[in-house]
């Protein structure tokens, strides 16, 4: 049995104001995709479960990049073709296997995977199993689901179970082709965008739970609940259950609806509590008091992984002016005063203009004077979420401001867990205050050694606050914005 394994991995946030190019894509093709054996992500849980299965892999080509703006049509056009191309150039396929996001926006294309699955399908014929995984934060629709043969989104956020999602996803091709049968997946949605909810605490924690109750029904495959990406002006935005089973509809239908209206019950529970950078830092103070663990506190609004810049200065300007003691801040995102750190060498000191160079709603540039402490060349293991996968933050440094650590990175990325504190020789267990910028992946790597957790949400590209997004392709009212 041999399975092709593609995809396209990409979270649009449209209101980023530039596109996305090919180039900004970590892109691996044919034999070198075989090398994420062994990581927890989708294509590394594909390549591990075909061998584990017996089924030749037939790797094409995996593209992902970190969210941004609207895909270039150009970009996708090309690695599309190089897919469909791929699939006709190896030799018989048996079956399919796209990791895909679920929330990919091209230029003209306002659902990707959609278009993307079809034009698969529609190569490989009706007979061919083409099935996916996904992160639960797509907007998925009927259509997206009807091109395929099963939808595997991950069930946690932090996603600590991609590898897990994309098993099930290629084990259900084996089980299809040995079985001859066909599943059929529905489509639940409701109206509600849910501000970033994990689902290692509260509400999140407690709703997913009764969602996968529902996949012990006998004739159950699958029971994805896609929490949808808020940061997207798309016809189809919105939160979804997608419900597989062994082929009959009605099952899904039922099951799917019952889980949605669920969610529209209990949306109150979702509404996010949002603190200015200031207030987060008292309530920061506050919670130091009641532990001798460090307190992180996030700065959700500023979240490269939804498509932030990761550069802005809200919360560090408001640590600074409080002059929080025995406190680091891991990272910003700015390769220019990385640069001009590691041109200065460790143990200088030099004045430096930080962040706050995409634009104004992340806050203005700091005019800060820092000392030096210690560099690296940032490239980390990842060990909590994507364990395993190596992660290129690009030339970092740890500048030391006030006594405060601030490190510096080169390359956009969101703080998964304590690598890039690591890399510049910050042990975070340490401090009484460990700063980071990310909505919810962090907990994977942070929680447990966390004494609280205090959620910073001044004005960003991720805000909690989703009313301030305009909506011109809305279908009609969204909680809780309208
Ligand atoms: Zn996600």
């Amino acid at each position: 049995m041999r399975v092709a394994i593609a995809g396209i991995v990409h979270e649009t946030n449209t209101y980023c104001k530039q596109p996305t190019f090919a180039n900004e894509f970590y892109q691996l093709r044919g034999k070198r995709m075989l090398e994420t054996r062994g990581q927890e992500s989708d294509v590394g849980g594909a390549i591990d479960t075909c061998e584990r299965l017996g089924i030749e892999p037939v790797p094409l080509l995996y593209a992902a990049a970190q969210p941004s703006g609207t895909i270039e049509s150009a970009t996708y056009d090309a690695f599309k073709q190089e897919i469909l191309d791929g699939l006709v150039s190896n030799g018989d396929i048996d079956g399919v296997m796209l990791c895909l996001h679920g929330a990919g926006v091209v230029e003209g294309i306002q659902d990707l995977e959609g278009d993307l699955a079809r034009a698969v399908r529609v190569q490989m014929g009706e007979a061919v199993p083409v099935v996916a995984s996904f992160d639960l934060h797509g907007n998925i629709t009927q259509d997206m689901a009807d091109a395929l043969d099963g939808v595997f989104a991950c069930h946690h956020y932090p996603h600590i179970d991609l590898h897990e999602r994309a098993a099930e996803a290629v084990a259900l091709i084996q089980r299809m082709l040995e079985e001859n049968f066909r599943p059929v997946t529905h489509v639940s949605s409701a109206p509600m965008l849910i501000p970033f909810a994990t689902t290692f605490i509260g509400a999140g924690k407690a709703k997913l739970a009764q969602i996968l109750l529902a996949e012990e029904e006998q004739g159950v495959i699958d029971v994805s609940w896609f929490h949808g990406f808020p940061y997207t002006d798309i016809v189809h935005v919105g939160t979804s259950v997608a419900v597989t089973t062994e082929g009959d509809r009605e099952q899904a239908r039922r099951i799917g609806e019952t889980l949605v209206e669920g969610l529209w019950a209990d949306r109150e529970t979702f509404r996010a509590r949002s603190l200015s950078a200031d207030e987060a830092v008292v309530e920061a103070r506050r919670e130091a008091e009641k532990t001798t663990r460090p307190v992180i506190i996030h700065e959700t609004s500023d979240n490269c992984g939804g498509g932030a810049p990761g550069d802005g200065t809200h919360l560090l300007r408001a640590m600074l002016e409080a002059k929080l003691d025995n406190a680091c801040f891991g990272f910003l995102v700015d390769p220019e005063v990385a640069g001009l750190c590691h041109e200065a060498g460790v143990g200088a000191r030099l004045t430096v203009s930080l962040g706050g160079k995409y634009d104004d709603l992340h806050g203005a540039p700091l005019e800060l004077t820092g000392y030096v402490k210690s560099l690296h060349d940032g490239r980390v293991t990842m060990r909590a979420m994507f364990k395993g996968s190596p992660l290129n933050l690009g030339p970092m440094a740890r500048l030391v401001v006030d006594g405060m650590d601030v490190i510096v990175a080169s390359r956009r990325s969101q703080t998964f867990d304590i690598e890039p504190f690591l890399a510049v020789g910050i042990d975070v267990m340490k401090y009484d205050y460990v700063a980071l910028k990310s909505s919810a992946h962090f907990r994977a790597g942070f929680q447990e050694l966390a004494g609280a957790i205090v959620t910073a949400d001044p004005p960003g590209l991720t805000t909690l606050k989703l009313e301030v997004f305009p909506r011109e392709h809305a279908p009609g009212p969204l909680w809780p914005v309208d």
